[in-house]
């Protein structure tokens, strides 16, 4: 989405301080890598090059969805109808949570952040999804110390668009992850390749894979490249969902 958040010198203090605020951590010792690749808001593109690419390999994803954009188009492109999701669900990829009409949430009231947790549970029910809406994303990375404590009571992990891995923990109140674009496509093949010596749990989130994407998007080269390193690496895919359950039996 085109909206940026501006920081102020009060919001990088309070984002550096966030990282060591209501934290949820999980130690794990990773054996293997892994690595879930996700998808926000999220574009058509997500699903005809994305899902497809992945099916194709036997790799599942998980799909940060938020019901009110179904069937709209922005600068993404065409966005998700609500008839894929069924399909997608079948096929063993993630449908997760990401507000109902993508908005930032530290502007939202109490009551207002609750009618969009809400409202998207519910539609997503009624576009055919059948499991629960566990794992969440903040829309545009926004959060605060209180949202992460307010969300995390209600979702087994929120994802966040601070790059980085996990190596021997993880915060499922802010998970990292990096940002896959075609500007960013080299550093962050160069981390799913160091995956080999050194095992991590990394997520990846991208929106648009066209051959002219956003700055927030990839081309269908660059995701099958990634998609070749991934394979290349060794590492385990899995779902987000799929990933906590394994990490829940590998700690210490
Ligand atoms: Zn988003």
């Amino acid at each position: 989405m085109t909206y940026v958040p501006k920081p102020s010198v009060f919001d990088k203090v309070a984002r550096k301080l966030r990282r060591f605020q209501n934290v949820r951590r999980i130690n794990f010792k990773i054996t293997a890598p892994i690595i879930s690749i996700t998808f926000d808001d999220f574009p058509k593109s997500a699903v005809t090059v994305g899902a497809r690419e992945m099916d194709a390999r036997g790799m599942r994803g998980t799909f940060y969805t938020c019901a009110g954009l179904a069937g709209q188009t922005n600068h993404h492109g065409p966005l998700f109808d609500a008839a894929d999701l069924p399909g997608l669900e079948a096929a063993g990829h993630e449908i997760a949570g990401h507000t109902f009409s993508h908005v930032d949430m530290l502007t939202l009231s109490e009551a207002e952040l609750a009618d969009e947790l809400l409202k998207n549970s519910a539609a997503l029910k009624e576009m055919g999804v059948r499991q629960e809406i566990e794992n969440f994303a903040f829309p545009f990375g926004q959060n605060s110390a209180g949202l992460k404590a307010r969300l995390g009571s209600e979702f087994k992990s929120l994802r966040g668009i601070t790059d980085g891995i996990h190596t021997g923990s993880a915060d499922l109140n802010e998970l990292k992850s990096c940002g896959y674009y075609s500007g960013t496509a080299e550093r962050v093949l160069g981390r799913v390749k160091a995956l080999k010596t050194t095992p991590a749990w990394l997520t990846v989130f991208t929106h648009d894979i066209q051959p002219e994407p956003t700055q927030w998007g990839c081309t269908p080269q660059d995701f099958i490249a990634l998609l070749d390193a991934v394979e290349a690496s060794g590492a385990r895919v899995m779902t987000v969902r799929d990933a906590l359950k394994t990490l829940e039996n590998e700690h210490d």
